[in-house]
């Protein structure tokens, strides 16, 4: 079976700062891998190495077996069966939440206009958003613009989703609908490589948890060990100040 995501002894340098100080962490087709770990220890940069948002300085990235890093990988079509979810939603202010889940459909996918109405109509009413099709992001909540822009990244059918930090934007009451919209996707049996400080969410939804520090990991197991009963003191000092 082909690995969904397989990451290699990945480095990753900015200048002299070694970010990513070689990583090993492998994604299988339907498994939902939470990354967790203190501010500024590499969890977005080894999200962003996946689609080459940052080129890594040496190792492998191979998604669906496809190393993104080699010189003649045609990135966009790797990229395109990846959808993201950043923890600012991106989306355009002078569209609506319906064209803002279209136009990349039309754009990339050349689907024709009535067919990106449909499909975005679909994955708003899947994100409980459908009501406020027709709503600017500036008249949204924080909760309904993630979702928004969840809907936008499954309109273009992705194979694999990346989230990083979703919900670390959002007000504290808005967090449980953008996480319940995530938790149907891993029920449905989406691939998902997820950045979260939400303890909650990593021990019931992940298969695993991986926990990061200073460019390295640390722990890579079920929730319930490396939450529930970690093994390395800077695992328990980490959980112990965010639980
Ligand atoms: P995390 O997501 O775990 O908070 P990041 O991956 O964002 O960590 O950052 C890890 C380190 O890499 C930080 O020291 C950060 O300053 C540095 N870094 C991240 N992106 C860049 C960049 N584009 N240029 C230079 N340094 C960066
Ligand atoms: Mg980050």
């Amino acid at each position: 079976m082909t690995h969904a995501i397989e990451i290699k002894d990945l480095h990753k340098h900015f200048g002299d700062n070694e970010v990513l100080k070689g990583i090993d962490v492998t994604v299988e087709p339907g498994q939902v891998v939470c990354v967790i770990g203190p501010s500024g220890s590499g969890k977005s940069t080894l999200l962003r190495c996946v689609n080459l948002l940052e080129q890594p300085t040496r190792g492998q990235v191979r998604v669906q077996g496809v190393d993104v890093t080699d010189p003649d990988v045609d990135i966009d079509a790797v990229r395109r069966h990846i959808g993201m979810v950043f923890q600012q939603f991106n989306l355009f202010p002078h569209m609506t939440a319906l064209q803002n889940v279209m136009i990349a459909q039309q754009r990339v996918l050349r689907r024709g206009k009535r067919a990106a109405e449909v499909v975005a109509r679909e994955n708003l009413d899947k994100v409980g958003v459908i009501d406020k099709c027709d709503a600017f992001p500036a008249q949204l909540s924080g909760g309904q613009q993630q979702r928004v822009a969840i809907a936008r990244a499954l309109a273009m059918n992705p194979d694999l989703m990346l989230f990083d930090e979703p919900t670390s934007a959002l007000d504290p009451e808005l967090v449980g609908d953008v996480l319940a919209v995530m938790r149907k996707l891993a029920e449905e049996g989406m691939t998902m490589l997820v950045v979260t400080h939400e303890m909650g969410f990593a021990r019931e939804v992940a298969d695993r948890v991986v926990f990061m520090d200073g460019g390295v990991i640390v722990e890579d197991g079920p929730p319930a060990q490396v939450i529930g009963d970690p093994r390395h003191e800077r695992t328990r000092s980490f959980l112990s100040r965010v639980l």
